[in-house]
């Protein structure tokens, strides 16, 4: 255990610190400040190494959590970044990234603000790198299997770096020009610069992982070759339908899916040069949707110089506290303030869009009436409407399933009625020796549950391939609810 005493002599949460709204809005760098190690080591050292830890349960990833407080507090940084590997591939994705439902299941969490485990969590793996104490881990020996991972978000990057680890010769196909799926063109910079992928990708090439960018399967190569050509493949093409709100003025000029918005936005990060870009300087901007998503656009229409930013979202606006219902340890829902949120913009709730307005085919505003609950159902009250001036809307809806791609028609998987490719309990398709991991199996996630699936994912393949397998697997395809007693 950390500090015995060590959460009765710290009682609160000290939490990362943000750099300036004036300042960080003017680029696209990292929101977080460094925090201080004294500060860290305290948050630490409230770990109380519960005999039922609960926050193992609370994290998809089974994360070792007291295990690493406890060596972190002792200043054992090397043997922390062990442990943490040990469970995680890639805590520095996770915790900068992870709504960290581990916390909500912390025990302290009962009486006492719980302990900061995700930033404890990415202090281990920052210092990790710095230090150069993450290397390569090459197999002893190759096992002469070969695999196929199409997709190279966080899912396909854990189960390629499993695969690889024990010996399977593996090779990643990804139809974008660079590796990391939404890590790389999803999630703005503000929240994860596009290095940590970087570093990453070379440990992984190093550890023998082939690399295949600019290859669209399904066209550029069918399914079919890729399963004729390796032992195993593994679809870990995301969840990347945009869900539509097909309501009278959907076709006005200035209606957008937001990753139309965000992945531009991204590669112009990144230096390239984006023809006819959606920039939002001088704009009035109104997002449809009150998500992860919707904060990324958020974030990036404040960078942009955007005159206004209204988000609407059509249910009620959540609690700040725990709901009766939705008691400790489980992960409740809760009134966030993002980043994107510190910066600026408005938040409407009980909001039901109901038209979009415009002149000449452009886009003018959003007409939208108060949310009334009706039957269990969201309408919009009638006699409440108004029209909000927008330029520009971005949907950020959520997301409808995995893109079909040939999947369907090329290896003859089946989708299941809510869009995701179907699997069975050991993440198989129903087509021998293809199977499916993270968001293309269970619908639009987070990046904990990919690489916990793509860990469980190559646990399977390993043992389809070899009969046996020693690499763990955290979670089963059915598991949803987080740390319910
Ligand atoms: C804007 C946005 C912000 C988010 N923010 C967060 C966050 O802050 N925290 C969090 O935990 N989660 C967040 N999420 C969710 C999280 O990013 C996803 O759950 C996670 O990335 C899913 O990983 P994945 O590997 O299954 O799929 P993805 O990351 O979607 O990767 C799939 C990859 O497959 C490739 N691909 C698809 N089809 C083909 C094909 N036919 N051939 C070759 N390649 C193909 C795609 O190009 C893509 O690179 C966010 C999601 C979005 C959309
Ligand atoms: S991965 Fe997420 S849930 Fe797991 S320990 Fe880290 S922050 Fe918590």
């Amino acid at each position: 255990m950390a500090d015995p005493r060590g959460f009765l002599k710290v009682r609160q949460r000290e939490t990362q610190p943000r750099r300036p709204v004036p300042v960080r809005i003017m680029d696209w760098k990292e929101v977080y400040e460094a925090q201080e190690k004294g500060t860290l080591k305290a948050q630490a050292g409230r770990c109380m190494d519960c005999g039922i830890p609960f926050c193992h349960q609370g994290c998809p990833l089974g994360n070792l959590i007291p295990e690493w407080n406890d060596l972190m507090w002792r200043d054992k940084g090397e043997e922390a970044i062990e442990r943490l590997h040990a469970t995680n591939n890639f805590p520095e994705f996770t915790g900068r990234l992870c709504p960290a439902p581990c916390e909500a299941s912390c025990v302290l969490g009962i009486n006492q603000p719980a302990v900061t485990i995700k930033q404890v969590e990415v202090s281990i793996i920052d210092e990790a790198w710095d230090n150069g104490w993450v290397s390569p881990l090459p197999p002893a020996r190759l096992t002469g299997k070969t695999v196929a991972v199409v997709g190279s978000g966080p899912a396909g990057l854990a189960v390629a770096q499993q695969l690889t680890r024990v010996g399977h010769t593996v090779a990643v196909y990804e139809r974008d020009d660079k590796i990391g799926g939404l890590l790389r063109y999803g999630i703005p910079d503000f929240k994860m610069e596009k290095e940590q992928v970087d570093r990453r990708v070379e440990q992984m090439k190093a550890e023998g992982t082939r690399f295949r960018t600019g290859v669209a399967v399904g066209s550029d190569v069918t399914w079919e070759q890729l399963r004729r050509r390796y032992d195993a493949v593994v679809i870990a093409t995301g969840a990347t339908v945009p869900r539509d709100l097909p309501i009278p003025g959907r076709d006005l000029d200035g209606i957008h899916f937001a990753m139309d918005y965000l992945v531009p936005a991204n590669r112009a990060v990144a230096g390239e040069t984006i023809e006819n870009q959606i920039n939002a300087h001088g704009k009035h901007v109104v997002i449809l949707g009150g998500g992860d998503t919707g904060a990324d656009c958020l974030g990036t229409a404040h960078r942009h110089g955007a005159a206004s930013v209204t988000t609407l979202a059509i249910g009620k606006q959540p609690p700040s506290e725990r709901a009766s219902h939705q008691p400790w340890p489980t992960f409740p829902t809760l009134f966030e303030v993002a980043s994107a949120h510190e910066e600026g913009g408005e938040r409407t709730y009980l909001a039901s869009t109901v038209e979009f307005v415009g002149e000449n085919g452009k886009l003018t505003g959003v007409k939208v009436a108060e949310t009334e609950f009706v039957d269990g159902k969201r309408l919009p009250k009638a006699g409440t409407e108004r029209i909000i001036p927008a330029d520009l809307v971005f949907l950020s809806l959520g997301f409808t399933g995995a893109e079909p791609a040939g999947i369907a028609e090329q290896v003859h998987a089946e989708f299941d009625g809510r869009g995701n490719v179907a699997r069975d309990g050991y993440y198989m398709t129903n087509t021998e020796g293809v199977f499916v991991a993270g968001d293309a199996g269970r619908g639009q996630s987070l990046i904990v549950w990919a690489i916990a699936e793509g860990r469980a994912a190559a646990a399977a393949v390993d043992k389809y391939l070899m009969g046996s397998t020693i690499l763990p697997a955290p979670v089963a395809p059915t598991d949803r609810a987080i740390a319910v007693l």
